[in-house]
């Protein structure tokens, strides 16, 4: 990808900044747009198993988004040294996501917590591909992204645990809302969804509630024609939607992904129990609803592209 199609991509909200042709220097075409035309019919992975799933450290339930599963793999990971590296996301200042190669399993507590904002955490990976057995976490742009760069990557161990996502949003927003909700975009503490509101937490203590609905404008199309709220390109996808508070939904989608949750809950890092099959329905039903309205986007984007001379498979 040269660096006139990605400014292309960007002007037409396509580019989620998911780094990779920033770390390949040429990715062509980009994983972005040309999207697997398959996903917009199925959305749904192969599964080997449905699980609600919560830490079982205190001090990670004290940071992480919800229930700590995440972290609590990831710590566990390199603490066994199955992992030598881990690549995560951290929030800098103003508000900057901040690719992280991660050794020391205490450091992967400092990454904890979604962050709603597009981030180029593949601009990382050839830091972390340097070391044998690496993981990787992100969200379904990335590992679709991850899944292409991995066919040329020889003797790396890659364990792939992907976020489920909706949709994210500009740093622009925070920026409207902060004037707005009178803030500062440092006192940031945590964000998140419940219930159809997005919710920021400052230091101060006082929680800002904005209903999703209001701020629409601030998701690119990049992510009304992303097909996947779940991840299928991982070996575990993690998530929240209808599991109780503070609790996770996780889904298992490789044999290596069973076998790090087996390792997982055995060492009783995780507490583990098997998702009720309705509640895996309607998260299901969730994703079709996803992958059938982003067809739509997707096939206006393809007529934006056409008109750039930007080839869309
Ligand atoms: C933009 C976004 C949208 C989401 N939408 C949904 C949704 O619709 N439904 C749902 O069920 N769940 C959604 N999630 C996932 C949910 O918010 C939690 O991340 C998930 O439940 C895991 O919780 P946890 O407590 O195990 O995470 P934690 O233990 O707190 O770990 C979170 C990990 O996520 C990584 N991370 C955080 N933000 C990003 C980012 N922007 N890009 C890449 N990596 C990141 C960090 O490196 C960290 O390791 C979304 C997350 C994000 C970031
Ligand atoms: S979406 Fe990713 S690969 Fe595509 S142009 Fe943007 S940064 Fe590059
Ligand atoms: S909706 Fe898709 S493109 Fe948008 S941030 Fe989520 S995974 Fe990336």
């Amino acid at each position: 990808m040269n660096i006139e199609k990605r400014k292309i991509l960007t002007s037409l909200g396509l580019c989620s900044n998911c780094g990779a042709c920033i770390y390949t220097r040429d990715l062509r075409p980009c994983p972005q747009i040309n999207i697997d035309v398959k996903l917009y019919e199925n959305p749904i992975p192969n599964m080997r198993g449905s699980f609600i799933t919560r830490s079982t450290d205190s001090k990670i339930l004290e940071v992480c988004q919800d229930g700590g599963t995440v972290t609590s793999i990831v710590k566990y990971l390199l603490e066994s040294k199955i992992a030598d590296c881990a690549l995560l996301l951290k929030l800098g200042k103003n508000l900057t996501p901040i690719p992280m190669i991660v050794t020391r399993p205490d450091d992967v507590i400092s990454c904890a917590g979604s962050k709603y904002i597009y981030a180029p955490l593949l601009t990382k990976l050839g830091e972390a591909l340097k070391n044998k057995r690496v993981i990787v976490v992100g969200l379904p742009c990335h590992m679709r992204a991850l899944s292409i760069i991995e066919r040329d990557v020889k003797d790396v161990n890659i364990i792939k645990i992907g976020l489920l996502c909706s949709h994210n949003f500009k740093r622009e927003m925070y920026i409207d809302l902060s004037k707005k909700f009178n803030f500062n975009i440092d006192d940031i503490v945590k964000m998140g969804i419940k219930k159809n509101m997005f919710k920021i937490f400052l230091s101060n203590g006082n929680v800002i509630e904005i209903p999703l609905k209001e701020l629409e404008n601030y998701v690119l199309r990049c992510c009304r024609q992303c097909p996947e709220l779940i991840p299928n390109y991982v070996d575990i996808a993690v998530g929240s939607m209808f599991a109780p508070d503070k609790h996770n939904i996780t889904f298992i989608l490789s044999k290596l992904g069973e076998e790090v949750f087996e390792r997982c809950r055995e060492s009783g890092i995780i507490d583990v129990r098997d998702l009720d099959n309705n509640v895996r329905d309607r998260i299901f039903k969730i994703a079709y609803k996803k992958a059938e309205s982003a067809r739509k986007f997707r096939d206006e984007s393809v007529m934006l592209l056409k008109n750039h001379e930007v080839i869309i498979t």
